[in-house]
């Protein structure tokens, strides 16, 4: 027989809501009860136990009605048949947003243990949260979950724990939960290490005892003189946690007793002018030990910190730390929103993320305290933690970080840059997607190389990264160079031919005499000034025949082929795209090499009629091997399932579909234009033949523009 399961309302931790707020949490806790019916924990309790316990903590925090509504439903969509809209319609959309961050945290898992891959992890966590709440919920669940540890297996103890110290126990210091940030790292270290913490636990309590009356002598002395100088404060004993004993040991390589002989005082009092009053009357009582005395009053730390502290010489010469602060310091210190940000950060840099977050998480503290409008505290906690940036997986379980609107292409120039040069496809998180697509913080991205593929100039239009940029500009134009030289050697080859000679018969004192003439610094520039248009083929073949043979005659001219894999030297006009079987036509511009159209292409006759220098004889090589674009207006009937149809018909047709645009003719038909790949006039017919055949289309054409 189970434990009964415990009351919402027994608990009096929920006293500071609204009665209308609490009683909506009774509907929650209701729900969720229902929702976990049967189940329980590992320790046999009733599974509600750890909601409510989740619940109890935010409460502790004094967090908002949606935030605690959360906490208690924040696993019923992992572990019951509820789904979110269940939740959305029931609860409303902000508590099913909150409980749908938390889930989605829940499913990624923390693998390497680099440090620098942890704090990849923490920034993920906190890039994908957006809502602070939804951190704050995780804390706390995660809070439950190590102090009933005890009941889970030990591998996956050893495991949560891990995690917890690498990556929960950091976020919580960052946002100044300070209690929390102590309570989690006690607990991970007493189950990472269970035996090192028995010793050290016993230890410290020994010592403590051992120096009972050393501490006690002490805090007498101090509250003493304080009452003398009739100053009003609270003193306290200062605890060493077992932890940070322990990594002071390692990391100083310091004994037990050397850490532990340090004793520490707090003295809080009511405002900034008798912290000062208080400081002075310690300094009467116990010699301070110089150097050591930081006013972080006068000059809080960049956290916003605020203390005065000292190290003063105590009884039997043992130094003791003290620090002195207000009321409203030591809140701010022990459980602030904002208090820790960064504080003890191992970087120390404040980048302008960090410092516009650190202003806002204080913004939220001051509304918080102030307990005033609800609505206001909800606008300021919708504030992206890292609005900027986005964290990846590689397949290796390595993070990234990226700016925000990186897509795939990035992701590969990240990764290597030859991966980037290389790179054709991409999957996100198992499924393939375009190049162009967006990350989002936790995706995982795998890019697909070919060793021929090479970068495409389209790329540049949404890459986002300095990197992927300036290697596909360089890669760009490289190889526009080369397949410059390589297009103006066959341009010029033809003219040479037109005029009865051929590039074999020009001497390498001609090349010379006419590179030099033509203000060009070598062979390679002249061919590709010609390629690129900026040299006209004709004038250049006259000249070095000129040197070669003075008294050549000119002849009938033969035409350019054509490969289509000429890369950017050669482009075919988007205007008619020509495939191979069109009769085509090629005009050099200044600056754009050869473009090639269909010769009835409506969009050049005036300029052929007009400037017929520009306009050259090209035709289709017949080895082409590649696929080519062509444009297809498909007019067919308004029925459901049509597209599908049709895009499946030019499947089958063996064509890969580019482009799909569609246009509402009437209310009876619709128009779509199709841009697709082909090998080739015959391969493009069968494609049509194909389309003519479904009953649905109405009217086929081959597209123009
Ligand atoms: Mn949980």
């Amino acid at each position: 027989m189970a434990a009964a399961a415990p009351q919402l309302s027994e608990s009096e931790r929920f006293g500071y809501l609204k009665p209308k707020d609490v009683a909506r949490l009774e509907e929650a806790y209701r729900f969720s009860e229902a929702a976990h019916a049967g189940q329980t924990r590992q320790s046999g309790e009733p599974y509600i136990s750890h909601p409510l316990a989740v619940a109890e903590i935010l409460a502790g925090w004094h967090l908002d009605g949606q935030t605690l509504m959360a906490a208690l439903l924040h696993d019923v969509t992992e572990d019951t048949a509820v789904t979110k809209d269940e939740i959305s319609d029931t609860f409303g959309k902000p508590v099913a947003d909150l409980v749908d961050g938390v889930s989605k945290l829940d499913k990624i898992e923390f693998q390497s243990a680099e440090q620098v891959q942890a704090e990849n992890f923490r920034k993920m966590l906190l890039a994908m949260a957006r809502d602070v709440r939804v951190i704050l919920i995780k804390l706390a669940d995660r809070l439950h979950n190590m102090r009933t540890l005890g009941a889970v297996a030990p591998a996956k103890r050893r495991r949560i724990a891990r995690e917890t110290m690498e990556i929960y126990a950091p976020i919580a210091n960052r946002l100044g939960l300070n209690t929390l940030y102590h309570e989690l790292q006690e607990l991970s270290f007493s189950h990472l290490f269970p035996m090192r913490y028995r010793v050290l636990a016993k230890a410290t309590k020994a010592a403590r005892g051992n120096r009972r009356e050393m501490i006690g002598k002490t805090l007498d002395a101090v509250k003493k003189k304080l009452a003398d100088s009739r100053i009003d404060a609270v003193v306290q004993g200062r605890e060493k946690h077992v932890y940070s004993t322990y990594r002071k040991m390692i990391e100083k390589h310091l004994t037990f007793s050397e850490v532990h002989d340090i004793f520490g005082i707090r003295v809080i009092v009511k405002d900034v002018p008798t912290c000062y009053l208080a400081m002075g009357a310690l300094h009467g009582l116990f010699k301070p030990i110089p150097g050591k005395f930081k006013d972080y009053i006068a000059i809080p730390k960049g956290n916003s910190y605020q203390s005065i502290h000292t190290d003063l010489i105590g009884p039997y010469g043992v130094p003791v730390e003290v620090q002195v602060r207000t009321e409203q310091m030591h809140r701010l210190a022990e459980s602030g929103v904002a208090s820790h940000w960064l504080y003890k950060d191992e970087t120390d840099q404040l980048s302008d993320l960090q410092k516009q977050t650190h202003r806002w998480l204080q913004s939220l503290l001051e509304i918080q305290n102030q307990s005033g409008d609800p609505r206001e505290f909800l606008e300021h906690v919708k504030v992206d933690l890292f609005p900027d940036e986005v964290y990846v997986f590689t397949p290796k379980g390595r993070i990234l970080s990226l700016p925000r609107g990186a897509t795939t292409v990035d992701f590969a120039y990240a990764v290597h840059t030859d991966i980037g040069n290389r790179c054709v496809a991409a999957k996100v998180n198992g499924e393939l997607v375009p190049l162009r697509q967006e990350l989002r913080s936790g995706d995982r991205v795998e890019v697909i190389t070919a060793s021929h593929a090479k970068p495409n100039p389209g790329w540049l239009q949404y890459v986002r990264t300095g990197k992927a940029r300036s290697n596909i500009r360089h890669f760009l134009k490289t190889m526009q160079y080369e397949e410059s030289a390589n297009l103006g050697e066959r341009l010029l080859d033809q003219a040479l031919r037109a005029l009865k000679g051929s590039l074999a018969d020009v001497d390498d004192a001609s090349w010379e005499r006419v590179v030099r003439d033509g203000g060009a610094r070598s062979k390679d520039e002249l061919l590709a000034d010609i390629g690129l248009g900026k040299r006209l083929p004709a004038v250049v073949a006259r000249r070095l025949l000129k040197h070669t043979d003075p008294h050549r005659e000119e002849a009938l001219g033969t035409s350019v082929t054509i490969r289509g894999t000429e890369g950017m030297a050669v482009q075919l006009a988007t205007c008619c795209r020509p495939i191979p079987g069109d009769a085509i036509v090629g005009s050099i511009k200044k600056g754009q090499g050869l473009v090639v159209h269909q010769s009835d292409c409506p969009a050049i006759i005036r300029s052929r009629k007009n400037e017929p220098d520009q306009w050259i004889d090209v035709e289709w090589d017949p080895r082409t091997t590649r696929l080519f674009q062509a444009a297809i207006q498909v007019m067919v009937e308004n029925q459901r399932g049509v597209l599908a149809r049709v895009a499946s018909q030019i499947a089958e047709a063996g064509s890969n579909i580019d482009s799909i645009a569609t246009a509402e003719d009437r209310a009876l038909f619709t128009s779509m234009h199709f841009v697709i790949e082909v090998a080739n006039r015959q391969h493009l017919a069968r494609v049509m033949r194909a389309l003519r055949r479904l009953p649905d289309v109405k009217k086929l054409a081959r597209a123009r523009e």
